[in-house]
Protein backbone atom coordinates (compact mmCIF):
# COMPACT_ATOMS: atom_id res chain seq x y z
CA UNK A 1 0.00 0.00 0.00
CA UNK A 2 1.03 3.27 -1.13
CA UNK A 3 -0.12 6.70 0.19
CA UNK A 4 -2.77 6.80 -1.95
CA UNK A 5 -5.69 4.06 -1.76
CA UNK A 6 -6.90 5.88 -4.95
CA UNK A 7 -4.17 5.59 -6.84
CA UNK A 8 -3.17 1.79 -5.54
CA UNK A 9 -6.55 0.91 -7.07
CA UNK A 10 -5.96 2.09 -10.48
CA UNK A 11 -2.40 0.87 -10.40
CA UNK A 12 -3.93 -2.55 -9.69
CA UNK A 13 -6.37 -2.65 -11.90
CA UNK A 14 -3.42 -2.04 -15.02
CA UNK A 15 -1.78 -5.12 -13.66
CA UNK A 16 -4.93 -7.14 -13.47
CA UNK A 17 -6.02 -6.39 -17.02
CA UNK A 18 -2.37 -6.99 -18.67
CA UNK A 19 -1.62 -3.62 -19.37
CA UNK A 20 0.77 -2.24 -16.49
CA UNK A 21 4.54 -1.59 -18.19
CA UNK A 22 7.52 0.06 -17.24
CA UNK A 23 9.28 1.50 -19.84
CA UNK A 24 11.98 0.48 -21.37
CA UNK A 25 15.47 3.09 -21.84
CA UNK A 26 16.86 3.81 -24.24
CA UNK A 27 20.94 4.57 -23.60
CA UNK A 28 22.01 6.50 -26.52
CA UNK A 29 20.63 8.43 -29.68
CA UNK A 30 17.57 7.74 -31.66
CA UNK A 31 18.91 6.08 -34.92
CA UNK A 32 18.58 3.18 -36.55
CA UNK A 33 19.68 0.78 -34.07
CA UNK A 34 19.05 1.45 -30.19
CA UNK A 35 20.97 0.78 -26.85
CA UNK A 36 17.52 0.04 -25.06
CA UNK A 37 18.12 -1.73 -21.95
CA UNK A 38 21.52 -2.00 -22.81
CA UNK A 39 20.92 -4.13 -25.79
CA UNK A 40 21.40 -2.92 -29.01
CA UNK A 41 18.00 -3.36 -31.26
CA UNK A 42 16.99 -2.75 -34.46
CA UNK A 43 14.48 0.50 -34.05
CA UNK A 44 11.42 0.02 -35.65
CA UNK A 45 9.32 2.07 -33.22
CA UNK A 46 10.14 5.91 -33.60
CA UNK A 47 8.82 8.75 -35.26
CA UNK A 48 12.31 9.54 -37.19
CA UNK A 49 11.11 9.24 -40.65
CA UNK A 50 13.91 11.06 -42.27
CA UNK A 51 16.41 9.93 -39.80
CA UNK A 52 17.42 13.55 -39.18
CA UNK A 53 17.13 13.34 -35.43
CA UNK A 54 20.87 12.54 -35.74
CA UNK A 55 21.96 14.46 -38.68
CA UNK A 56 25.33 16.33 -38.66
CA UNK A 57 23.88 19.70 -39.83
CA UNK A 58 21.11 19.71 -37.81
CA UNK A 59 23.32 18.95 -34.81
CA UNK A 60 25.80 21.67 -35.27
CA UNK A 61 22.83 23.66 -36.04
CA UNK A 62 21.80 23.35 -32.56
CA UNK A 63 25.30 23.79 -30.75
CA UNK A 64 25.94 27.42 -32.85
CA UNK A 65 22.76 28.56 -31.34
CA UNK A 66 23.78 27.40 -28.07
CA UNK A 67 26.93 29.65 -28.51
CA UNK A 68 25.33 32.15 -29.44
CA UNK A 69 21.91 32.44 -27.99
CA UNK A 70 21.96 30.12 -24.60
CA UNK A 71 19.79 27.18 -23.95
CA UNK A 72 16.44 28.75 -23.20
CA UNK A 73 13.92 31.31 -24.51
CA UNK A 74 13.63 33.21 -21.21
CA UNK A 75 9.70 33.83 -21.51
CA UNK A 76 6.77 33.46 -23.21
CA UNK A 77 6.76 34.31 -26.91
CA UNK A 78 4.24 37.45 -26.45
CA UNK A 79 6.69 39.45 -23.75
CA UNK A 80 10.27 38.75 -24.75
CA UNK A 81 10.92 35.02 -25.56
CA UNK A 82 9.90 36.11 -29.79
CA UNK A 83 13.83 35.54 -30.96
CA UNK A 84 14.99 36.43 -34.36
CA UNK A 85 15.30 33.19 -34.98
CA UNK A 86 12.01 31.74 -34.17
CA UNK A 87 10.13 34.94 -36.94
CA UNK A 88 13.17 33.43 -39.31
CA UNK A 89 11.87 29.86 -38.96
CA UNK A 90 8.67 31.04 -39.52
CA UNK A 91 9.09 32.79 -42.95
CA UNK A 92 11.09 29.61 -43.80
CA UNK A 93 8.26 26.93 -42.79
CA UNK A 94 5.53 29.12 -44.86
CA UNK A 95 7.34 29.22 -47.67
CA UNK A 96 7.99 25.46 -47.41
CA UNK A 97 4.41 24.68 -47.12
CA UNK A 98 3.18 27.18 -49.74
CA UNK A 99 0.85 29.13 -46.84
CA UNK A 100 1.04 32.84 -45.93
CA UNK A 101 2.43 32.45 -42.74
CA UNK A 102 3.32 29.54 -39.75
CA UNK A 103 2.63 30.06 -35.87
CA UNK A 104 5.27 27.86 -34.35
CA UNK A 105 3.96 26.06 -30.99
CA UNK A 106 6.36 23.68 -27.80
CA UNK A 107 4.77 20.58 -29.75
CA UNK A 108 2.05 19.84 -32.04
CA UNK A 109 0.01 18.66 -29.27
CA UNK A 110 0.19 22.41 -27.37
CA UNK A 111 -0.57 23.77 -30.74
CA UNK A 112 -4.17 21.73 -31.00
CA UNK A 113 -4.43 22.71 -27.06
CA UNK A 114 -4.21 26.09 -28.20
CA UNK A 115 -5.12 26.59 -32.21
CA UNK A 116 -8.61 25.01 -31.82
CA UNK A 117 -9.97 26.98 -28.76
CA UNK A 118 -8.77 30.33 -30.22
CA UNK A 119 -10.24 29.76 -33.25
CA UNK A 120 -14.16 28.49 -32.05
CA UNK A 121 -16.84 30.14 -30.54
CA UNK A 122 -19.93 28.85 -28.64
CA UNK A 123 -22.38 29.03 -31.76
CA UNK A 124 -19.77 26.96 -34.02
CA UNK A 125 -19.84 23.30 -34.15
CA UNK A 126 -16.74 21.19 -34.82
CA UNK A 127 -16.99 17.76 -36.60
CA UNK A 128 -14.44 15.58 -36.07
CA UNK A 129 -12.64 12.20 -37.12
CA UNK A 130 -13.57 9.29 -34.64
CA UNK A 131 -9.62 8.37 -34.99
CA UNK A 132 -8.19 12.15 -34.68
CA UNK A 133 -5.38 12.17 -32.06
CA UNK A 134 -5.41 13.07 -28.65
CA UNK A 135 -4.28 16.38 -28.84
CA UNK A 136 -7.14 17.25 -31.05
CA UNK A 137 -9.72 15.75 -28.92
CA UNK A 138 -8.51 17.93 -26.00
CA UNK A 139 -8.11 21.03 -27.75
CA UNK A 140 -11.86 20.09 -28.67
CA UNK A 141 -12.48 19.81 -25.37
CA UNK A 142 -11.12 23.02 -24.51
CA UNK A 143 -13.28 24.85 -27.13
CA UNK A 144 -16.97 26.39 -26.14
CA UNK A 145 -18.18 24.89 -29.73
CA UNK A 146 -20.47 22.66 -29.92
CA UNK A 147 -18.92 18.71 -30.83
CA UNK A 148 -20.04 15.84 -33.27
CA UNK A 149 -17.70 13.29 -34.39
CA UNK A 150 -17.85 11.24 -37.93
CA UNK A 151 -17.02 7.53 -38.08
CA UNK A 152 -13.50 7.18 -39.49
CA UNK A 153 -12.81 8.66 -42.98
CA UNK A 154 -16.85 7.66 -43.49
CA UNK A 155 -17.58 11.19 -45.84
CA UNK A 156 -21.41 10.11 -45.99
CA UNK A 157 -21.78 10.18 -42.49
CA UNK A 158 -19.52 13.47 -42.58
CA UNK A 159 -21.62 14.81 -45.41
CA UNK A 160 -25.00 13.04 -43.36
CA UNK A 161 -24.07 15.69 -40.55
CA UNK A 162 -23.21 18.80 -42.68
CA UNK A 163 -27.01 18.72 -44.55
CA UNK A 164 -28.42 18.00 -40.55
CA UNK A 165 -26.49 20.62 -38.95
CA UNK A 166 -24.91 23.01 -41.28
CA UNK A 167 -27.66 25.81 -40.82
CA UNK A 168 -27.77 25.81 -36.92
CA UNK A 169 -24.05 27.45 -36.59
CA UNK A 170 -22.63 30.45 -37.30
CA UNK A 171 -18.92 28.51 -38.39
CA UNK A 172 -18.26 24.51 -39.07
CA UNK A 173 -15.21 23.01 -38.65
CA UNK A 174 -14.18 19.82 -40.08
CA UNK A 175 -11.10 18.36 -38.29
CA UNK A 176 -9.11 15.28 -38.97
CA UNK A 177 -5.73 13.60 -39.04
CA UNK A 178 -3.63 14.16 -42.72
CA UNK A 179 -2.46 10.52 -41.75
CA UNK A 180 -4.20 7.90 -39.13
CA UNK A 181 -1.40 6.90 -36.91
CA UNK A 182 -2.74 3.88 -35.99
CA UNK A 183 -3.22 2.47 -39.40
CA UNK A 184 -1.08 4.44 -41.84
CA UNK A 185 -4.44 5.34 -43.82
CA UNK A 186 -4.38 8.85 -45.34
CA UNK A 187 -7.73 11.69 -44.64
CA UNK A 188 -9.84 11.58 -47.80
CA UNK A 189 -9.27 15.45 -48.37
CA UNK A 190 -10.01 15.80 -51.66
CA UNK A 191 -14.05 14.91 -50.77
CA UNK A 192 -13.54 16.53 -47.35
CA UNK A 193 -12.34 19.94 -49.13
CA UNK A 194 -15.30 19.71 -51.27
CA UNK A 195 -17.48 18.64 -49.05
CA UNK A 196 -15.91 22.26 -46.78
CA UNK A 197 -16.85 24.20 -50.33
CA UNK A 198 -20.66 22.57 -50.63
CA UNK A 199 -21.99 23.25 -46.88
CA UNK A 200 -19.10 26.82 -46.21
CA UNK A 201 -17.25 24.64 -43.72
CA UNK A 202 -13.74 25.10 -43.04
CA UNK A 203 -10.96 22.71 -42.94
CA UNK A 204 -8.30 21.56 -40.15
CA UNK A 205 -5.50 18.71 -41.10
CA UNK A 206 -3.35 17.52 -37.94
CA UNK A 207 -0.48 16.68 -40.63
CA UNK A 208 1.65 15.64 -37.55
CA UNK A 209 2.57 11.64 -39.88
CA UNK A 210 2.52 13.43 -43.19
CA UNK A 211 4.76 16.22 -42.51
CA UNK A 212 8.33 15.02 -43.99
CA UNK A 213 6.31 11.88 -45.31
CA UNK A 214 3.58 12.95 -47.84
CA UNK A 215 4.23 15.82 -50.69
CA UNK A 216 7.29 16.99 -52.55
CA UNK A 217 9.89 16.55 -50.41
CA UNK A 218 7.46 16.21 -47.10
CA UNK A 219 5.69 19.25 -48.02
CA UNK A 220 2.98 17.17 -46.53
CA UNK A 221 -0.84 15.31 -47.34
CA UNK A 222 -2.26 19.09 -48.73
CA UNK A 223 0.20 19.34 -50.82
CA UNK A 224 0.39 15.21 -51.80
CA UNK A 225 -3.47 15.93 -52.97
CA UNK A 226 -2.23 19.09 -54.44
CA UNK A 227 -4.57 21.67 -52.53
CA UNK A 228 -2.34 23.75 -51.63
CA UNK A 229 -4.82 26.74 -50.65
CA UNK A 230 -7.08 25.19 -50.28
CA UNK A 231 -7.44 24.08 -46.90
CA UNK A 232 -8.20 26.63 -43.80
CA UNK A 233 -5.92 25.26 -41.04
CA UNK A 234 -2.84 23.19 -41.79
CA UNK A 235 -0.84 21.69 -38.17
CA UNK A 236 2.14 20.29 -38.87
CA UNK A 237 4.74 19.13 -36.20
CA UNK A 238 8.62 19.25 -35.49
CA UNK A 239 9.23 16.47 -33.60
CA UNK A 240 8.62 13.52 -36.24
CA UNK A 241 10.00 13.46 -39.25
CA UNK A 242 11.94 16.93 -38.42
CA UNK A 243 13.82 14.86 -35.85
CA UNK A 244 13.49 18.10 -33.02
CA UNK A 245 10.36 19.12 -31.13
CA UNK A 246 7.80 21.79 -31.82
CA UNK A 247 4.56 22.25 -33.49
CA UNK A 248 2.67 24.67 -35.62
CA UNK A 249 -0.38 26.20 -37.52
CA UNK A 250 0.36 27.27 -41.31
CA UNK A 251 -2.68 29.29 -42.38
CA UNK A 252 -3.47 32.99 -43.42
CA UNK A 253 -1.79 35.96 -41.46
CA UNK A 254 -5.19 37.28 -40.27
CA UNK A 255 -5.27 33.87 -38.01
CA UNK A 256 -1.51 34.27 -37.17
CA UNK A 257 -2.47 37.61 -35.71
CA UNK A 258 -5.26 35.79 -33.52
CA UNK A 259 -3.17 33.18 -32.37
CA UNK A 260 -0.66 35.76 -31.06
CA UNK A 261 -3.43 36.96 -28.95
CA UNK A 262 -5.38 34.20 -27.71
CA UNK A 263 -3.82 30.90 -28.31
CA UNK A 264 -2.79 30.40 -24.98
CA UNK A 265 0.43 27.97 -24.82
CA UNK A 266 1.72 30.79 -26.98
CA UNK A 267 0.62 33.54 -23.96
CA UNK A 268 1.10 31.07 -20.33
CA UNK A 269 3.88 28.69 -21.65
CA UNK A 270 7.62 29.55 -22.53
CA UNK A 271 8.85 29.63 -26.01
CA UNK A 272 10.97 26.59 -27.94
CA UNK A 273 14.53 27.08 -26.93
CA UNK A 274 16.89 28.51 -29.40
CA UNK A 275 18.51 25.07 -30.31
CA UNK A 276 15.44 23.70 -31.54
CA UNK A 277 14.47 26.68 -33.76
CA UNK A 278 17.80 26.53 -35.21
CA UNK A 279 17.60 22.54 -36.10
CA UNK A 280 14.99 23.22 -37.63
CA UNK A 281 15.34 26.04 -39.60
CA UNK A 282 18.81 23.38 -41.09
CA UNK A 283 16.19 20.22 -41.36
CA UNK A 284 13.61 22.59 -43.68
CA UNK A 285 16.55 23.53 -45.50
CA UNK A 286 17.92 20.15 -45.69
CA UNK A 287 14.59 18.73 -46.91
CA UNK A 288 14.04 21.78 -49.83
CA UNK A 289 17.11 21.27 -51.06
CA UNK A 290 16.62 17.30 -51.82
CA UNK A 291 14.31 14.43 -52.00
CA UNK A 292 17.23 11.93 -50.98
CA UNK A 293 15.70 11.81 -47.46
CA UNK A 294 12.03 11.00 -48.57
CA UNK A 295 12.80 8.62 -51.41
CA UNK A 296 14.80 6.40 -48.99
CA UNK A 297 12.02 6.49 -46.40
CA UNK A 298 10.03 5.58 -49.28
CA UNK A 299 12.09 2.75 -50.94
CA UNK A 300 12.50 1.22 -47.29
CA UNK A 301 8.71 1.15 -46.83
CA UNK A 302 8.07 -0.63 -49.89
CA UNK A 303 10.86 -3.13 -49.57
CA UNK A 304 9.79 -3.98 -46.32
CA UNK A 305 5.95 -4.26 -46.66
CA UNK A 306 6.84 -6.75 -49.46
CA UNK A 307 8.77 -8.44 -47.07
CA UNK A 308 5.92 -9.08 -44.42
CA UNK A 309 3.44 -9.07 -47.06
CA UNK A 310 4.99 -12.05 -48.96
CA UNK A 311 5.80 -13.88 -45.73
CA UNK A 312 2.47 -13.86 -45.43
CA UNK A 313 1.55 -11.23 -42.75
CA UNK A 314 -1.77 -9.23 -43.02
CA UNK A 315 -0.14 -5.47 -43.09
CA UNK A 316 -4.03 -3.87 -43.12
CA UNK A 317 -4.39 -0.96 -45.57
CA UNK A 318 -1.54 1.34 -45.12
CA UNK A 319 -0.50 4.03 -47.72
CA UNK A 320 1.92 5.09 -45.64
CA UNK A 321 5.40 4.12 -44.06
CA UNK A 322 3.29 3.27 -40.62
CA UNK A 323 2.97 -0.58 -41.03
CA UNK A 324 0.79 -2.20 -38.91
CA UNK A 325 1.56 -5.92 -38.46
CA UNK A 326 -1.90 -7.08 -37.21
CA UNK A 327 -1.87 -9.67 -35.02
CA UNK A 328 -5.49 -9.46 -32.78
CA UNK A 329 -5.26 -10.94 -29.25
CA UNK A 330 -3.89 -8.41 -26.59
CA UNK A 331 -1.81 -10.91 -24.96
CA UNK A 332 -0.77 -12.53 -28.12
CA UNK A 333 0.64 -8.87 -29.49
CA UNK A 334 2.48 -8.31 -26.13
CA UNK A 335 4.04 -11.72 -26.50
CA UNK A 336 4.98 -11.47 -30.41
CA UNK A 337 6.85 -8.18 -29.45
CA UNK A 338 8.77 -9.41 -26.68
CA UNK A 339 10.05 -12.62 -28.39
CA UNK A 340 10.80 -10.22 -31.48
CA UNK A 341 13.08 -7.71 -28.91
CA UNK A 342 14.45 -11.03 -28.21
CA UNK A 343 15.23 -11.43 -31.56
CA UNK A 344 17.37 -8.41 -31.67
CA UNK A 345 14.10 -6.02 -33.16
CA UNK A 346 12.43 -3.47 -31.39
CA UNK A 347 8.89 -3.01 -31.97
CA UNK A 348 6.11 -2.03 -29.53
CA UNK A 349 2.58 -3.84 -29.34
CA UNK A 350 -0.03 -1.28 -29.99
CA UNK A 351 -3.15 -2.83 -27.99
CA UNK A 352 -6.65 -1.70 -26.20
CA UNK A 353 -7.44 0.76 -25.33
CA UNK A 354 -5.02 2.64 -28.12
CA UNK A 355 -7.06 0.57 -30.71
CA UNK A 356 -10.16 -1.69 -30.37
CA UNK A 357 -10.34 -4.80 -28.80
CA UNK A 358 -8.83 -7.90 -30.76
CA UNK A 359 -7.66 -5.04 -33.11
CA UNK A 360 -3.76 -5.89 -31.18
CA UNK A 361 -0.80 -5.03 -33.60
CA UNK A 362 3.00 -4.32 -33.76
CA UNK A 363 3.12 -0.89 -35.33
CA UNK A 364 6.51 -0.88 -37.65
CA UNK A 365 7.54 2.79 -38.29
CA UNK A 366 10.04 2.62 -41.59
CA UNK A 367 12.55 5.45 -40.95
CA UNK A 368 15.13 6.44 -44.08
CA UNK A 369 18.26 5.72 -41.55
CA UNK A 370 17.11 2.13 -41.69
CA UNK A 371 19.70 -0.10 -44.06
CA UNK A 372 18.79 -2.68 -46.33
CA UNK A 373 20.23 -5.21 -43.61
CA UNK A 374 18.22 -3.75 -40.84
CA UNK A 375 15.19 -4.70 -42.94
CA UNK A 376 16.45 -8.37 -43.94
CA UNK A 377 17.10 -9.07 -40.32
CA UNK A 378 13.78 -7.93 -39.06
CA UNK A 379 11.71 -9.75 -41.80
CA UNK A 380 13.94 -12.88 -40.11
CA UNK A 381 12.67 -12.09 -36.71
CA UNK A 382 9.31 -11.47 -37.76
CA UNK A 383 9.56 -14.81 -39.84
CA UNK A 384 10.96 -17.11 -37.05
CA UNK A 385 8.83 -15.67 -34.49
CA UNK A 386 5.22 -15.59 -36.83
CA UNK A 387 5.96 -18.91 -37.19
CA UNK A 388 6.67 -19.80 -33.47
CA UNK A 389 3.50 -18.58 -32.61
CA UNK A 390 1.42 -19.59 -35.89
CA UNK A 391 0.72 -16.75 -37.25
CA UNK A 392 2.14 -17.20 -40.45
CA UNK A 393 2.68 -21.17 -42.11
C1 LIG B 1 2.22 13.01 -32.75
C2 LIG B 1 1.03 13.81 -33.03
C3 LIG B 1 0.83 15.03 -32.40
C4 LIG B 1 1.75 15.53 -31.33
O1 LIG B 1 2.90 16.07 -31.85
P1 LIG B 1 4.12 16.42 -30.87
O2 LIG B 1 4.92 17.40 -31.61
O3 LIG B 1 4.83 15.14 -30.59
O4 LIG B 1 3.50 16.99 -29.63
C5 LIG B 1 -0.27 15.79 -32.76
N1 LIG B 1 -1.14 15.35 -33.68
C6 LIG B 1 -1.00 14.16 -34.30
C7 LIG B 1 -1.99 13.74 -35.33
C8 LIG B 1 0.09 13.35 -33.99
O5 LIG B 1 0.25 12.17 -34.62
Amino acid sequence: MSKYPFLDEKIDELKKSGVYRTLPINYGPIDHTIDLNHKLVINLSSNNYLGLATHERIKHAAVRAIDQYGVGAGSVRTIVGNQDLLEHLEIILANFKHEEAVTCFQSGFTCNLGVIPALTDKDDLIISDELNHASIIDGIRLSKAERMVYRHSDMNHLEELLLQHRSSYKNVFIITDGVFSMDGDIAQLPEIVKLAKKYQALTYVDDAHGSGVLGESGRGTVDHFHLNGEVDFIVGTLSKAIGVVGGYLASKQIVKDWLLHRARPLLFSTALPPSAIASTIEAVKILSESDAYTKRLWDNSFYFKEGLKNLGFDIGHSETPITPVMIGEEAKTMAFSKALLAEGVFVSAIVFPTVPQGKGRLRCMLSASHTKEDLDRALEAFELVGKQMNIIV
